[in-house]
């Protein structure tokens, strides 16, 4: 079991109020993995998320992390987890470098070697300058590096964050894409929720949607994006349609005389639509694609179930 970062068996949770959270969950987290967790709201994210940093009691089930068992190991399983929460948490008038020594101290580091692994992390996280001001005098990157490097100071092997790039301009976006990648090339688990598909393609090995309570994928990126067979794309054209063109075996929609959108499947290529287009004096101007591929499966997977 230890190879695994994290694992989950049959984790059930029932609210006061009857609402089932989580309905028989069983995943596995490989160690080193970078894992997506997704799902829409109400899926069970929180909840789950909320179960393995012990702010939320489960109902029935085992949990595993780094082979501590959450019930019999309780305080090292704890202590291999670094939780990134969505919203800001700390005290906004506490300098820097004090608020990752108070959390270094929290988890049982001596001063020593709490100030040595608080200034570590300030370096990593690229926040030395700045070790001496408040959160207040930070930009919005900064503060979310800042919630990093306090979940890193007591060097634990996985690291959740929930939605880390929630609300953030594109910029910031990449420069957290950057740092988790390193991060995660540097050996530490790493799962996150996000809203952002196009984050948990790029950045994810591993991905699991959850819907109502259940997981309705748990698969490799790779495998998911190989058995995506369907992407749709908008075409702009450089003259208005006369009228519908033929486009045998394509699915296709016009949008408007200059606008198409067709949908390929993994049988015809973007050639044998621009040929059968070419065939028909048809000019493409431009193309993009209608969404990205994981959005659409997604959309796909749980519309029909989640309202
Ligand atoms: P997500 O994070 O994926 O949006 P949550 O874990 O927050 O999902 O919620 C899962 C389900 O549990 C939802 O139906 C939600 O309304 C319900 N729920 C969450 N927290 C509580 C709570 N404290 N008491 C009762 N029901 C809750």
């Amino acid at each position: 079991m230890t190879e695994n970062a994290l694992t989950i068996r049959g984790l059930n949770k029932v609210y006061k109020n009857k609402v089932v959270a989580l309905d028989n969950i069983d995943l596995n987290v490989g160690m080193g993995d970078f894992f997506a967790l997704l799902g829409p709201n109400g899926a069970g994210k929180s909840t789950l998320i909320g179960i393995l940093t012990s702010l939320i009691n489960k109902s029935a089930g085992k949990v595993q992390i780094m082979g501590f068992d959450i019930d019999t190991h309780f305080s090292c399983a704890k202590s291999q987890i670094g939780l990134v929460p969505q919203e800001f948490n700390f005290n906004s008038f506490e300098p820097l470098i004090e608020i990752i020594k108070s959390q270094a101290g929290y988890y049982g580091l001596d001063r020593k070697s709490a100030t040595d692994a608080a200034e570590d992390c300030l370096h990593k996280l690229d926040l030395w300058d700045k070790r001496k001001h408040t959160p207040r005098e930070l930009s919005g990157g900064m503060k979310r590096r800042l919630m990093i490097a306090r979940a890193l100071v007591h060097d634990p092997k996985l690291l959740i964050l929930d939605e880390p790039t929630a609300g953030v301009d594109i910029e910031v976006r990449r420069s957290m894409w950057e740092l988790l990648s390193k991060i995660n090339g540097e050996g530490k688990t790493i799962i996150l929720t996000t809203h952002y598909l196009e984050e948990a393609e790029n950045l994810c090995k591993s991905i699991a949607i959850i819907d109502h309570g259940k997981v309705i994928i748990d698969t490799s990126m790779g495998n998911l994006l190989e058995k995506l067979n369907e992407e749709s794309f908008i075409l702009y054209l450089q003259y208005p349609l006369k009228g519908t063109p033929i486009l045998k075996d394509f699915q296709f929609k016009l949008i408007n005389k200059k606008t198409i959108e067709v949908t390929l499947t993994n049988q015809k290529s973007l050639f044998d639509l621009f040929s059968l287009l070419n065939d028909q004096d048809i000019t493409v101007l431009s193309i993009r694609n209608k969404s990205n591929r994981l959005e659409e499966m997604f959309i796909k997977l749980t519309s029909n179930k989640s309202n």
